[in-house]
């Protein structure tokens, strides 16, 4: 048998899930047997670390009441700086530079509050096209909050083909009008990952205070955000990071920001021996700490104390070499078997450049993806045409993998998508 159609057999695939050496984290999550979870980029799945660290956070509420705060399993008052520090080798920061607050949005709101500095001919913020909408929203009511209207302050850098976003163009975009920049690690859809040590560099240069949104790289990308000088990010911890619905977000400020007074100030930011003083002067934390605004969501927090364990023993690196392996697998699958079928990979083929999905586009993707969902399949849509499918390092296998394209193809041959209308659902 020829090398390439050995790989398209499911004995392949089990071959390689017996060789992954994160296999054994599989056990830790709620995975259900009927089904295959493609959509840990949206949602990560429950584990029972994650499960553990809030039930004794709930029994610390039980039995502490108040005192919870500096007594129990772990005391609320310090668990941002925890899972802060938890998270700070995943970005690659220190742990000072990191906080577990607010959330993706309130969080880019806080940030730019505080970094975006208007003055005589500098006053745009920069972003691109292919943004998650909420960052938009975000900058356009920032803009607005300053009186400088959001049509002629935000640039939007363009995309040539609706999928990617060429480095050179954004570079040619940092203009000397530019006061702040704000662009994805990872663009939401196609998956592509934007080369953000060398738009560091390039906005450095500029003397442009440059800052990222982490939601669709952290826990599956690594980063060095504190080596490549990055001034500021944000992310969402409920995505590749297991957190659960509505988990607090992740808050990265480089430290020599430290002493920056928060936009968006409260009593959270406070040094923290000096926060029960009740002063009607802030004195903010020499931390990223400084960025919080008020008492933490300590019971959407907790969970991230187990599930970020895992991450520590798996290592990221060893996360990131799985998570291509599988997106390599499937996207080499996705070109054998499904030939014909009128598929399109939207993501880039090249590693370096591919973060911990695949898009698959498709005219009939809406309902391609319910004929999924009736088989079992819980991949994610984003409108009009994009299937996204995220195997996800520590609890999808290779086997697995082979498996949604062997039900893809089905699908495909059968027309079953045909019994579905092409619309989205509310949540998509
Ligand atoms: C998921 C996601 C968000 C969501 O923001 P929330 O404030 O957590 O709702 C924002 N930006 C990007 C790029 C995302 O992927």
């Amino acid at each position: 048998m020829e090398a390439s159609s050995f790989r398209s057999t499911r004995e392949y695939a089990e071959r390689m899930d017996q060789a992954d050496s994160l296999s054994r984290f599989r056990a830790e999550f709620y995975l259900k047997s009927d089904s295959i979870y493609m959509d840990g980029n949206s949602l990560g799945l429950l584990s029972k670390r994650a499960e553990h660290a809030l039930m004794e956070t709930l029994s610390d509420w039980r039995e502490h009441g108040i005192d919870g705060w500096m007594q129990g399993n772990h005391p609320w008052f310090t668990m941002s700086e925890q899972v802060g520090e938890m998270l700070a080798p995943l970005v690659g920061a220190s742990p000072e530079e990191v906080i577990a607050t607010g959330s993706t949005t309130v969080n880019l709101h806080q940030l730019v509050s505080s970094f975006y500095k208007p003055e005589g001919i500098r006053t745009k913020i920069l972003a691109d096209e292919l943004t998650f909408p909420s960052d938009i929203y975000a900058l356009q009511s920032q803009l607005r909050a300053r009186g400088c209207d959001p049509d002629t302050h935000l640039i939007r850098v363009k995309s040539r083909d609706g999928r990617f976003l060429e480095e050179d163009d954004i570079i040619e975009a940092m203009t000397e009008d530019v006061a702040l920049i704000v662009l994805p690690t990872v663009l939401y859809r196609s998956g592509q990952i934007l080369d953000m040590k060398r738009l560091t560099e390039e906005a450095r240069r500029k003397g442009i205070p440059i800052g990222f949104d982490g939601c669709h790289s952290v826990g599956a990308v690594p980063h060095a955000f504190s080596e490549w000088g990055v001034d500021f990010a944000y992310w969402c911890n409920y995505k590749h990071l297991n957190g659960g619905p509505g988990s607090v977000g992740g808050l990265y400020v480089n430290r020599s920001h430290f002493g920056t007074l928060p936009g968006l100030a409260g009593w959270f930011g406070s040094k923290k021996e000096k926060q029960f003083d009740m002063a009607h002067t802030l004195e903010p934390a020499e931390s990223a700490g400084a960025f919080q605004i008020g008492t933490p969501h300590v019971l959407s927090l907790a969970p991230l104390l187990g599930s970020l364990e895992m991450f520590a023993e798996a290592g990221i690196e060893s996360i990131r070499r799985k998570s291509l392996g599988l997106t390599e697998y499937l996207m080499a699958l996705i070109d054998s078997e499904l030939d014909g079928f009128g598929f399109f990979i939207g993501s880039p083929r090249d590693d370096v450049r591919r973060g911990g999905h695949v898009s698959l586009e498709h005219p009939e993707a809406a309902r391609i993806c319910k004929a999924l969902k009736q088989n079992g399949v819980i991949p994610d849509f984003r409108a009009p045409n994009i299937i996204r499918l995220a195997p996800v390092a520590l609890y999808s296998t290779y086997a697995e993998v082979w498996e949604v394209v062997r039900i893809l193809k089905d699908i495909m041959a059968e027309k079953q998508y045909e019994r579905f209308s092409n619309e989205r659902e509310v949540v998509a």
